[in-house]
């Protein structure tokens, strides 16, 4: 599926409501703008980045006295690729893995059904398929289910993993992963950890705890620590986003479930607000439904 497709819901969406908008109207009035306020809300994309915007293009209109509604569409693109640029370059990026550091370490964390264990499965997916050697670690130990599924995803992609029992301690299992990864000369590790937000000190103190154990085997890992959040689910994704920011340095994000959604303005405000980079989108259940992020892609998405 391409982009375009998987995401035809949040353009439908945007795009017409945006039209709908402006319809009858010559100028970007206060009432353009009023709505416009609305349709950036109502698609998630967060009240403190929806105000910037706004403001931005009250500016606009107060600089140039007039400001047609034919313009708006230009500008709202180049006002939302500024907000994406800061923190993700135009063009594909992938976890590239350094030859130099083997084997990278990738920490995935995220609430329970965002879709990490999917992500993972798909990461481990187009990891393997580009060459390397990739090797699980089931380190979110708090539900069996979650180690289950896990060993679910391994089968599928055919990748080794790494588990102990439900409960045992999450590092002892990062540690594991991590001496067997070496072992076995793998490329790259990818442990999933963390599934439920109790409270922040543990949060903190576990991830923390991980990442020291996983540091005596392997001294500058995690290499990446990757946020699943669930694109669908608007406010939470940004609670969350704070949450794990908080609790940990989180270097990049993955959006899942943007196939189902008219709200994929969830990726304008996140991106804009913690200044981490959107990595991946997921869009939809499949092995292959993982994609790199391109913002530009991404903003021709909402406006074509
Ligand atoms: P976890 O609890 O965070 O590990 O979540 P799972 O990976 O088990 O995913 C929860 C549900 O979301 C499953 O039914 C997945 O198939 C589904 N899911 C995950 N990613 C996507 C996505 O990008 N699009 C859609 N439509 N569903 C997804």
């Amino acid at each position: 599926e391409t982009l375009d497709k998987s995401l035809e819901k949040s353009k439908t969406s945007f795009f017409s409501k945006l039209s709908k908008a402006v319809a009858g109207k010559s100028k970007v009035d206060d009432d353009v703008l009023d709505n416009l306020e609305e349709i950036l809300v109502s698609s998630d994309v967060g009240v403190e980045t929806t105000l910037k915007i706004i403001t931005r293009i009250e500016n606009r209109v107060a600089a140039d006295k007039y400001l047609g509604v034919d313009e708006l569409n230009q500008i709202l693109r180049e006002e939302i690729a500024g907000l994406l640029s800061e923190t993700n370059t135009g063009e594909a990026t992938e976890f590239v893995v350094p030859i130099q550091t083997k084997p990278y370490v990738l920490m995935v964390v995220g609430v329970n059904g965002v879709g990490k264990t999917t992500t993972i499965g798909k990461l481990a997916y187009q990891f393997k398929k580009a060459g390397y050697k990739v090797v699980l670690g089931a380190a979110d130990t708090f539900r069996a289910a979650a180690i289950d599924q896990l060993q679910i995803w391994a089968d599928r992609v055919d990748v080794p993993i790494v588990r102990q029992n439900m409960g045992s301690d999450p590092a002892s299992v990062a540690f594991d992963t991590l001496q067997s990864a070496v072992a076995q000369n793998a490329d790259v590790v990818i442990i999933d950890t963390a599934g439920r937000l109790h409270n922040k000190i543990n949060l903190m103190n576990e991830l923390t705890k991980v990442k020291r154990v996983m540091q005596k085997v392997v001294a500058d890992a995690p290499h990446d620590v990757l946020l699943v959040l669930d694109g669908s689910t608007g406010q939470n994704a940004f609670e969350q986003a704070k949450q794990f920011t908080a609790a940990t340095e989180v270097t990049a994000l993955a959006v899942t479930k943007l196939d189902g959604t008219a709200k994929g303005g969830v990726v304008i405000g996140i991106s804009d607000q913690f200044k981490i980079p959107v990595k991946y989108i997921g869009v939809g259940e499949g092995i292959e439904d993982l994609q790199v992020f391109n913002k530009y892609e991404f903003v021709d998405s909402f406006f074509k």
